[in-house]
């Protein structure tokens, strides 16, 4: 499937029906998800890949991994909502993609899920809750070898510390995240969010796998 077509099918997509300020439910901007999938597929982690989306809100990387080819995809997300949600939106799309109610919290989560391929995650970027962004890290780097995740731009620093002796940023790519006008607190009509997609090596799945 070509950039322009898997955008535009994300496109296509129903959002959250009420987003939840505190879970920091945005959902990623078609080309944003097409960005950072296409370049996931680039470096051959999506195309016949076990792929996990960590916060999976309603689907739009979960489902477009699976439109790119994954061999089984799994999405994870705490609220039941956006699960119902990003099932639909599968159905629309066609793709094959089973969604979790979880929280990535859960200790036992891990086993539950086993390990995967390729994560693909947009977490909170704690701008609600504090550090609502490290659970989601933390996971990450013990579920896969490859982890692909958007943040803040500027984030690369403390990702580096955070994963210090864990993990290594092999890849960073800029973006922007249009968030439209949401939540109460929100003053404008749309801001833009500069942000960077990290591509991130985990050394526990590589001393694990070796
Ligand atoms: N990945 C989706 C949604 C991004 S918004 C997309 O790219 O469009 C962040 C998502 O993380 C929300 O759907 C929210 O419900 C979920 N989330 C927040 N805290 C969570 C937690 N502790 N465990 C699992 N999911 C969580």
């Amino acid at each position: 499937m070509k950039l322009k077509k898997l955008e535009m099918a994300l496109q296509r997509f129903a959002g959250f029906p009420r987003p939840r300020a505190a879970l920091e439910q945005y959902q990623t901007p078609a080309p944003l998800a097409a960005r950072l999938l296409y370049h996931a597929l680039m470096k051959g982690d999506i195309e016949g890949k076990v792929v996990c989306d960590l916060g999976s809100g309603t689907g739009v990387l979960a489902i477009g991994a699976a439109l790119l080819g994954a061999k089984r995809v799994t999405g994870i997300d705490i609220d039941h909502n956006a699960t119902g949600v990003a099932e639909e939106n599968a159905v629309l799309a066609g793709a094959n993609v089973e969604f979790l109610v979880a929280d990535v919290r859960d200790t036992s989560l891990s086993d539950r899920i086993g390990t995967c391929d390729t994560v693909i995650m947009n977490p909170p970027f704690g701008a609600q809750k504090a550090h609502a962004d490290r659970p989601f890290i933390d996971l990450a780097l013990v579920t896969a070898p490859v982890t692909y995740g958007i943040f803040n731009a500027g984030s690369t620093q403390f990702i580096k510390t955070y994963t210090a002796g864990r993990a290594e940023i092999t890849e960073r790519v800029g973006g922007v995240f249009p968030i439209k006008r949401t939540f109460s607190f929100h003053t404008k009509e749309i801001r833009e969010i500069e942000v960077e997609i990290i591509r991130l090596i985990s050394r526990h799945q590589v001393t694990h796998l070796a």
